[in-house]
């Protein structure tokens, strides 16, 4: 016999599970019951598709059964695919998927104690020693001939033996702690497995003995005579819900299988259920979690949606069933067409999948336009989760662009919460050309803008764009139902609320400007004279082609070069600091001001002067 230690990755687990999955200690079943059925699953599949098993014949099943009497035991027995050595090593000694890893290790403590968080990623067979002491598996693997037994108290290490078994499949023996025993009966168990696994695809067998009593026979000590009888019984219904007729689901039923395939306490935002004929014929159900997956945004993340052909399972880890931007959507995609034996490279350049895949799409757009249409409250708790992936959308799915740019939601100048891009026409001023937004900041910053003060002062209604890809996703847009969209602060917007009165200030006042930007030199692109400006002395603007302060600090980050951006300096000549600046033939002065007002632009768009010393010196020599 063998002892080896767990890898570090998995005591932490270990510990954490324990410690905070307590309340919730039940879903141990649910695991290990998935786990069997995944096992199941995968030998069916290789039984079709694997030249060495192909034919392999089986009667897929679930076996419970438990011992009542002295040392309390649960076993939960499969005929899947089992496990030879190293397959119990690698599987049941090390925590395989680095996505579990690096969410582990981004937790707060507040996070830990957090059931539903943690039971979003599955915690798998480890959860089984919130109530076992010991835990045994004797498992032999199809097409294999040794069996063998791994065994662990949960602490610190586990052993690896020889042993027997008959059939291929696992065998996982629960010592039953303190805590667990009161799992070791009929009853508990019954309703567990209807819970948490009654949409589990194979049948779940529950072993147990019934006493009858006999009240016409007496025992020696004259009480009715006690017989048992031993019994095995069915528990779950065993049929892939997708697949039953949409007039036979009710709520609870989409509710309930949601929650125990997905590993998900909360119930899902809404679901929807389609069962296609036609050209290609398939069933898809889908699900929005009320909370965003925690790996979303990992690039690492575990695909949502699980494919089936003719209700055999597949795989659980494609990606491209849906595109990269949906992959918030949980579910199921059960084709008819589709060949048992889809390797990933057929799958992707397959006719019928890609036809699936589109119909799903819009299929999943089309609802949330529905939902965003007739119930807004529902809308608001999606947009809290999804906007930004639905935004990303915007950046890469170009066939279905009109319905993304009705979905997407913006903060905005003069509304409370989300508007649309639908809504800001709505309210869009007579001759007003354009949609104007503001990006490439964080909101307090772009909220503060004296560009926003200017157009909110005329009337005009501005987006805060404040998502950090808002301003790459929104410079690949154009225009939105034929009206164009308009950054304020891009030279672009110059022109935007300029009259002919303007037009002839604009000529009066071109000396100060050339004034100050003798007195900037190479600091800016140019300085410009106004139209827009009302409280503020003046205001920093990109050129259009020009990447924004935030793309900057990305293209930073990234590692890229990016060559220097010089701001144009929009000046408001109405204001009093530029009058002294016009007024003013100290060369000194005029230096000195002229670079306090540009700083000072700089700073309200959130940008620190790169010379600190200067920009102090100079607000000194100024106030003095
Ligand atoms: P997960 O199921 O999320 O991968 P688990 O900790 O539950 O994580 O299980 C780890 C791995 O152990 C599984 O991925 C699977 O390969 C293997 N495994 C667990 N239970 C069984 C079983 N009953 N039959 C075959 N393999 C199993």
């Amino acid at each position: 016999m063998s002892s080896r230690k767990f890898k570090t990755e998995v005591a932490d687990l270990l510990h954490l599970i324990i410690h905070s999955l307590y309340s919730n200690k039940e879903i141990f079943l649910r695991e290990l019951i998935s786990n069997a059925s995944d096992a199941i699953d995968k030998l069916r599949y290789l039984s079709l598709t694997d030249e060495k098993l192909k034919g392999y014949s089986f009667e897929p099943r679930i076996d419970i059964s438990f011992t009542e009497e002295g040392g309390r035991t649960l076993t939960i027995k499969d005929n899947g695919i089992g496990m030879n050595e190293a397959d119990l090593n690698d599987n049941l000694g090390t925590i395989a998927s680095s996505g579990t890893r690096k969410f582990l290790a981004s937790l707060t403590e507040d996070q830990k104690k957090d059931s539903n968080l943690i039971g979003q990623f599955g915690v798998g067979f480890y959860s089984a020693f919130m109530v076992a002491k010991k835990i045994t598996v004797i498992s032999r693997k199809a097409g294999e001939d040794g069996a063998w037994k791994w065994e662990s108290d949960g602490e610190s290490s586990y052993s690896i033996e020889p042993a027997e078994r008959s059939e291929q499949g696992s065998t996982i023996i629960l010592t039953l702690n303190e805590e667990g025993e009161e799992y070791a009966n009929r009853w508990s168990l019954e309703n567990l497995i209807k819970k948490y696994s009654d949409n589990i695809a194979y049948p779940i067998y529950l072993e147990y003995d019934q006493v009858h009593y006999d009240n016409d026979k007496k025992d020696e000590k004259g009480e009715p005579l006690k017989t048992k009888e031993h019994k095995v019984e069915q528990i779950n219904s065993a049929s892939a819900l997708w697949k039953r007729p949409k007039s036979s689901l009710k709520d609870e039923d989409y509710k309930e299988f949601y929650k125990n395939s997905f590993y998900d306490s909360d119930d899902p935002l809404f679901y929807i259920h389609t069962q296609a004929e036609g050209a290609t014929e398939y069933t898809t159900l889908f699900y929005i979690p009320a909370k965003a997956p925690f790996d979303m945004y990992y690039a690492d993340y575990r695909p949502g949606v699980k494919l089936y052909v003719k209700r055999v399972y597949i795989t659980d880890d494609e990606k491209d069933l849906l595109p990269t931007y949906l992959r918030f959507v949980r579910g199921v995609i059960d084709s008819e067409d589709l060949p048992l034996n889809v390797s990933r490279e057929i799958l992707q350049e397959n006719r019928v999948m890609a036809s699936i895949r589109s119909a799903s799409v819009k299929k999943l757009l089309g609802e949330f336009k529905k939902i965003s249409e007739n119930n807004p409250e529902l809308y608001a708790k999606f947009i809290a989760e999804y906007n930004r992936p639905l935004k990303e959308g915007l950046y890469s799915d170009y066939s279905n662009r009109d319905t993304l740019l009705d979905l997407v939601r913006y903060k905005s100048s003069t509304e409370d919460g989300y508007v649309s891009l639908k809504e800001y026409k709505s309210r869009m001023k007579d001759g007003q050309k354009a949609i104007y937004y503001i990006s490439g900041g964080k909101e307090d910053v772009l909220r503060t803008s004296p560009l926003v003060a200017a157009y909110r002062e005329k009337g005009y209604e501005v987006l805060i764009m404040c998502d950090d890809i808002d301003d790459i996703v929104v410079s690949t847009i154009g225009e939105y139902d034929k009206t164009p969209l308009r950054a304020i602060n891009k030279a672009g917007a110059l022109d935007d609320l300029k009259s002919d009165e303007d037009k002839a200030k604009e000529e009066e006042k071109k000396p100060v400007a050339e004034k100050i930007k003798k007195a900037l030199g190479d600091k800016v692109k140019d300085v410009v004279i106004s139209s827009r400006l009302t409280d503020s002395p003046a205001a920093v603007i990109l050129g259009d082609d020009d990447p924004s302060v935030q793309m900057q600090r990305l293209m930073k980050q990234m590692g890229g070069e990016i060559p220097e951006v010089k701001p144009l300096l929009e000046i408001n000549p109405d204001s009093a600091v530029i009058a002294r600046i016009e007024n003013s033939d100290d060369e000194e002065f005029v230096k000195a001001l002229s670079t306090v007002v540009l700083d000072q632009a700089l700073l309200q768009e959130g940008v620190m002067p790169s010379d600190i010393k200067a920009f102090t010196e100079n607000l000194t020599k100024l106030l003095s």
